[in-house]
């Protein structure tokens, strides 16, 4: 794979733009997406499971961004969404209904409602409480929701932080296997629920093949069960969690698709199901860059703080999980002195950083940072704490820079709010 942020004459670029020139003409902080990076992902999807009836859930809440979105739809992804909310931006983006699995704990009525109107190929249902509400909705409505149990494989995936880890006994995610195969019987008596397949989602940024192998081996069993007592499944949804590299000192790696397709051919084979997968961090992460500038450098007692106009609202993963990020200069510093630092964002919080002890070439005050990686669950998760304008994000494509989402406005911060008593 290309590096997606090469430096050409000491300056990071993406798609032949200098990322500086971007900075400059929209301001920072600043998200950039090379969507021609996200492209290529997504074809590492459809080549390690060609030959597969594959469709490709990209999983919105990693970045949601519409023309992001959009650009989804047309390479003929299909949407995992976990909300009305980004049901509405998928079907806005252009996403097919029939390409859209929705998952989530907390599933309301209304968002039932939503995706039985709209269609959507399936509703990942984490729970009997969320399985009957469903057939009363459907009924409601007068028509047939088509469902997959979203097990829970009890496999303790190994991520990096216990947050993303979602496969094991002791989450809110998902069923028991052995309830599951009583709840499909019982929605076989119904004339409401139609079970179309089966979901598993053993958690984020999983490195080796083996859980997922572990995670569809789980459900290939229940699946046969199932066959075996006539209900015939069309589908296998295996989740998302498809590792990346944040170049992490031990984790210079990525999952390596090509051997967990291989591994997963035959069950796949043997079932005859269509497989969906609803990679999110895996498609748009590495594809994306933060671009910060160094407000401050601030010698504390024997700490040195560069202080960045970007921090935990702008990306919170660093101080949510632990989540590492590399950091370099935007333009080459020759000559600068290499030592370790905290990169810090103006947020009132001890917990408002980027980095901690990494070891940068010293800039100095108005230089510009980029922090890699960011191109998932960086915006999504971006907040307006500290009054803070959540940041623009641009798009690069075929060697041309588009903003896809302007800076909040001062406006904007106050939009929706009413004081109830005369002012002035
Ligand atoms: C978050 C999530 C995903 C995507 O996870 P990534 O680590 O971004 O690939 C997929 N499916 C479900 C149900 C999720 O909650």
């Amino acid at each position: 794979m290309t590096a997606p942020f090469p430096r050409l004459g000491g300056v990071l670029h993406s798609g032949g733009i200098s990322l500086e020139s971007l900075a400059d003409r929209f301001g920072t902080p600043l998200y950039v997406y090379d969507l021609d990076q996200v492209r290529e992902s997504l074809r590492r999807f459809e080549d390690a499971f060609a030959g597969m009836d594959l469709l490709l859930a990209y999983s919105v809440k990693a970045n949601g961004n519409l023309a992001v979105l959009h650009r989804m739809a047309q390479w003929g992804a299909g949407a995992d969404i976990v909300s009305g909310g980004e049901l509405f931006r998928a079907r806005q983006a252009g996403i097919p209904a029939d390409r859209i699995v929705f998952a989530g704990v907390a599933k309301t009525a209304e968002e039932m409602r939503a995706g039985l109107r709209e269609g959507i190929y399936a509703f990942n249902v984490e729970s009997e409480g969320e399985l009957r509400r469903l057939e009363a909705v459907a009924a409601e409505e007068g028509t047939v929701a088509p469902f997959a149990m979203r097990v829970n494989p009890d496999i303790v995936s190994p991520t990096p932080h216990e947050y993303t880890r979602t496969g094991h006994a002791q989450t809110k995610f998902g069923v028991p296997m052995g309830r599951a195969l009583d709840l499909y019987r019982e929605a076989a008596r119904s004339s409401h629920l139609w079970a179309r397949g089966i979901d598993v989602h053993i958690g984020s940024q999983i490195l080796d093949a083996g859980p997922f192998v572990q995670a569809l081996d789980h459900v290939a069993t229940l699946a046969r069960s199932l066959r075996s007592e006539g209900v015939l499944l069309e589908f296998l949804d295996l989740g998302g969690g498809y590792g990346v590299r944040y170049g992490e000192a031990g984790s210079e790696r990525e999952l390596d698709l090509e051997e967990l397709a291989e591994r997963m051919k035959p069950t796949v084979a043997e079932l005859e199901l269509r497989l969906v997968l609803e990679p999110g961090r895996s498609l748009v992460g590495p594809a994306g860059v933060l671009l910060t500038r160094v407000e401050y450098v601030k010698e504390g007692q024997g700490k040195t703080f560069v202080i960045v106009d970007g921090g935990m609202t702008e990306l919170l993963r660093p101080s949510h999980y632990g989540g590492y990020h590399a950091i370099e200069p935007v333009r080459a510093r020759p000559g600068a002195e290499t030592r370790p630092v905290d990169v810090v964002g103006p947020i009132c919080e001890t917990g408002d950083f980027l980095a901690r002890d990494r070891s940068l070439p010293l800039p100095q005050a108005g230089d510009l940072l980029a922090v890699h990686t960011a191109g998932a669950y960086g915006f999504a998760m971006a907040s307006n704490y500290n009054a803070r304008r959540r940041p623009a994000e641009v798009v690069v494509e075929g060697g041309e820079a588009f903003l896809v989402r302007e800076r909040e406005s001062l406006e904007d911060l106050v939009r929706g709010e009413r004081i109830p008593w005369p002012v002035g």
